[in-house]
């Protein structure tokens, strides 16, 4: 909560020590708070785009919905400069919602504007706070009922490391939502910890393997190894799996070989803002 990230970043305070360093930086990261505060109340984040393609058909099989800032002054700020601080306040949770509503609406009229891309997915990316909120499930359903999105099209990513930070509460509410039909799938996969014992007990549909394997393999390196092996561990716990981070044509051949299902990356496209991704779905290209 509030109150607690406060003494956090005021850290030294508790001890008595009080350093200009970390002055200025609790008062930057009180700014910061404000400012989020304030741009959640005049809605300036946005959902940017980026598409999922099937390596069976070579078709856009969905999107992941990236969170932006659209800020007043600076432009376009991308997540990694915003999404810890909205954490850590809670923030986040607001936040999140408001982006998983603006991606349901957007796939609800791609999807009836495309009819001949059916069926499209829509990722959204959830924090860690929000795997400890047993009200969750209740408000995407409401989101659902209030964009008319069916559950099947909506997936949900999470990352090991915030499902293991509390694996009961996390699973319990991981479960509700797939009982709501409701995709969940692994982020950045084999970047955290979880042992594999865990991993086939929890309620998830899919892997997604972290860009930094996808982006290490290439013939000299052990890299293609470790992608081999999440995809067959995957494959043999029922789980489907998504290469994130595909730059290059080498990257898309290799995975195709090792069975990959999907794949994501800027060889396909950057995320893009919706009308962006509303032309690149009227192409209808195929990989
Ligand atoms: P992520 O969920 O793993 O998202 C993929 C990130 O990789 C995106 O960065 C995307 O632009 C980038 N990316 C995609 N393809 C490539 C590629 O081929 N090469 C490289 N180098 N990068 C690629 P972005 O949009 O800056 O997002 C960064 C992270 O911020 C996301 O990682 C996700 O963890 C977080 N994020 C974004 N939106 C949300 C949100 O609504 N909630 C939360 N909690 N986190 C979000
Ligand atoms: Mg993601
Ligand atoms: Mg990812
Ligand atoms: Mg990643």
């Amino acid at each position: 909560d509030i109150a607690m990230y406060r003494a956090k970043a005021l850290g030294g305070g508790r001890k008595g020590i009080f350093e200009a360093g970390m002055h200025t930086r609790a008062m930057e990261l009180f700014r910061l708070e404000n400012e989020l505060r304030r741009a959640i109340e005049r809605e300036e984040f946005t959902a940017h785009y980026q598409p999922i393609v099937s390596l069976k058909t070579g078709l856009i099989s969905g999107f992941e919905a990236l969170v932006r800032w659209r800020h007043p002054e600076r432009g376009l700020i991308r997540p990694d400069e915003f999404v810890p601080v909205a954490e850590e306040t809670g923030l986040i949770v607001p936040l999140e919602l408001s982006v998983v509503r603006e991606a349901c609406a957007s796939l609800v009229s791609w999807q009836r504007e495309f009819p001949q891309h059916r069926p499209l997915t829509m990722s959204v990316n959830l924090s860690r706070n929000q795997l400890a909120r047993p009200e969750l499930p209740e408000q995407v359903e409401r989101i659902l009922l209030e964009t008319g999105l069916d559950a099947r099209s909506l997936r949900l990513e999470v990352t090991e490391s915030a499902i293991m930070e509390n694996v009961g509460s996390a699973a319990a509410t991981l479960s509700r939502l797939r009982d709501m039909n409701i995709r969940v799938h692994i982020d950045d996969f084999g970047m955290g910890y979880s042992s594999l014992s865990v991993l086939h007990q929890l309620p998830i549909d899919a892997l997604k393997v972290d860009r930094s394997f996808v982006g290490r393999m290439d013939g000299a390196n052990d890299d293609v190894e470790i992608v081999q092996t999440i995809i067959t561990l995957a494959h043999n716990l029922g789980l489907d799996v998504v290469a994130e981070g595909v730059e290059r044509e080498e990257h898309l051949d290799r995975l195709r070989r090792l069975g990959c299902d999907y794949a994501q990356g800027f060889l396909f496209s950057e995320p893009l803002d919706a009308a962006g991704a509303r032309r690149l779905l009227s192409a209808y290209r195929r990989w």
